[in-house]
């Protein structure tokens, strides 16, 4: 009735009556009152019917209001059902509407649980989104120094926990005159050099080391389980092969190299010094001429 909304009127036949005045109707013997004058569609039906006979019409109810009604008939003899029978299926009748009221309701509870499940898969992605944008540099996509920061005290953190029985260690990365590749070729393709040199990082690096841009021409790769053998190889590596990239800019093939400083942590040392260690190493893979890579001893 609600989702196929017509006027219900007594006019409609037996059943509307049924329906609006909330009680249950007999007609004992239909072939008695096929002469009477009847509605439209209680005329149809009897019609459907070859040999109609007796008509039951029980309410059936949510509380005490009415949400449909249960048809009994019988098709070839007359029964008559006594007050026992009538009071067992008025029962039956109370648990069907007590049925179908609940699985309108579970069907309600389910979309809204769909819904809420949507919503919730919306709000994990942009909770994503927005933890990629406050942990991640927007040029290159590798993590910002804020991470870096918070990465490297968690892992030093973990490194005294485990009982110092494994390495960490640290790579800073700086492009070489930098300053006058900007002034030659622009800050666009200086732009292009700096997510080139991200991208070698990123590549290179195993799933457990952490690569960040540490500032403009900066980068620093944080390698956990890694001794300074292994840092000062994934240093080699990374200057040998961005020594050999290649930028096509205006036509011209350019290349670029990066000084690579490596520090290990030590036992019990507090974070800034051992940021201090690898850009020491830096520094003197600069002062050594650039396009090498240095240890702190
Ligand atoms: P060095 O070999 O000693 O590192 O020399 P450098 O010229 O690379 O060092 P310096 O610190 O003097 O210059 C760094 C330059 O990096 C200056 C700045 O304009 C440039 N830079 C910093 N951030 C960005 C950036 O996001 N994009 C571009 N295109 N350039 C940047
Ligand atoms: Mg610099
Ligand atoms: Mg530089």
């Amino acid at each position: 009735y609600k989702d196929n909304p017509y006027e219900i009127s007594t006019s409609d036949g037996a059943t509307s009556v049924c329906f609006v005045q909330n009680t249950r109707l007999a007609v004992l013997d239909a072939m008695e009152i096929l002469n009477l004058p009847m509605s439209e569609r209680d005329r149809g039906a009897l019609e459907l019917m070859k040999t109609p006979r007796t008509f039951y019409f029980f309410v059936i109810r949510r509380g005490q209001k009415p949400i449909g009604v249960l048809w009994l008939i019988s098709m070839t003899k007359v029964i008559e059902l006594n007050l026992n029978e009538q009071m067992t299926i008025e029962q039956t009748c109370n648990f069907i509407g007590t049925a179908i009221f609940n699985s309108k309701l579970y069907r309600k509870v389910e979309l809204q649980s769909r819904d809420i499940e949507m919503l919730n898969k919306e709000l994990a992605k942009k909770i994503e989104i927005l933890d990629d944008m406050a942990h991640k540099d927007s040029l290159t996509g590798l993590y910002n120094f804020g991470f870096f920061r918070e990465e490297l005290n968690r892992l030093i953190h973990e490194y005294n926990r485990c009982r110092k029985q494994q390495f960490l260690s640290l790579i800073i990365i700086d492009i070489d005159h930098f300053k006058n590749f900007n002034d030659t070729y622009g800050h666009v393709s200086g732009n292009t050099a700096i997510c080139r040199t991200a991208d070698i990082l990123f590549e290179m690096s195993r799933k457990m080391d952490v690569a960040c841009r540490y500032g403009g021409e900066e980068f620093s790769i944080i390698l956990p389980k890694c001794d300074i053998q292994g840092a000062m190889h994934l240093g080699e590596r990374l200057r040998s092969r961005i020594e050999s990239e290649k930028l096509e800019i205006d036509g011209k093939s350019v290349s670029f190299t990066i000084s690579v400083g490596c520090a290990q942590f030590i036992p019990d040392e507090d974070m800034s010094s051992f940021v201090t260690r690898a850009d020491q190493a830096l520094y003197r893979a600069k002062a050594g001429g650039r396009n090498r890579v240095e240890f702190d001893v």
